[in-house]
């Protein structure tokens, strides 16, 4: 058994910080700046995406029983092939899978007609579950500061050398029906806005490791790299 315990959170929106900011990059508007032609729809997709959207997050976590070049094996039989994750986690004790998803933008996608309100949207939700994100694996982190136990980065299916199939075993050991989200078959998420993830449990601080983005091909052009 692993020390996070299978838990289903509801991300609360008004704790979540730079939603606007990223949401401003993806749109490449300045939030503080916005030009005159941008700011009603600005507004209005910002209402939207505040009253429509919640977001939800699963994980738990596994202890690690064998830790290879390329090979992550889990105590519960799991193992996870992948050079940049065995890397990533070399020093970690367990890994915790999460999946994080939103939910409110499916059902607003493809029933506009303005095609800048729906840019703006799909940036409002990218936004949203991005810092969802963050936050989710800064509460983990908090909660591990009593066992003065660390968390990695989140490395996902997809990112750099670490393959899609990876999401099959995320998927099949944390069961998302619980939260509404499945894969199909080129594993691809639903709800579209959802993000897949792993992160590493360790006894060590470790200041200067390497972020997902440093590994990702696309940071040239990623207008969330380092956000
Ligand atoms: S560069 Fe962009 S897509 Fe790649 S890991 Fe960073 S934020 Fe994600």
């Amino acid at each position: 058994m692993g020390i996070l315990k299978r838990k289903i959170i509801e991300i609360p929106v008004e704790e979540v910080k730079g939603i606007e900011k990223l949401a401003g990059k993806i749109m490449s508007i300045d939030v503080e700046d916005i030009p005159a032609k941008f700011k009603k729809v600005f507004e209005e997709s910002k209402d939207i995406a505040y009253k429509n959207f919640t977001m939800k997050a699963l994980y738990e976590s596994y202890e690690i029983d064998f830790m290879g070049n390329d090979t992550i094996r889990l105590k519960n039989g799991i193992t996870l092939r992948s050079k940049t994750m065995a890397e990533m986690f070399s020093k970690s004790i367990e890994l915790s899978f999460m999946i994080i998803t939103l939910y409110g933008y499916d059902n607003i996608e493809g029933s506009i007609d303005n095609m800048l309100m729906e840019m703006f949207l799909d940036s409002w939700g990218t936004a949203f579950v991005e810092c969802g994100q963050t936050w989710n694996i800064k509460n983990i982190a908090k909660g591990l500061e009593e066992y003065q136990l660390y968390t990695t980065y989140a490395f996902s299916p997809g990112q750099g050398e670490i393959p899609m199939e990876l999401q099959l075993p995320i998927f099949d050991t944390l069961k998302p029906d619980d939260i509404g989200v499945s894969i199909n078959s080129q594993y691809m998420m639903h709800p579209k806005k959802s993000i897949s993830g792993v992160i590493g449990i360790q006894t060590e601080k470790d200041e200067k490791a390497i972020r997902p983005c440093d590994i990702c091909d696309k940071k040239e052009t990623c207008p969330n790299a380092y956000a």
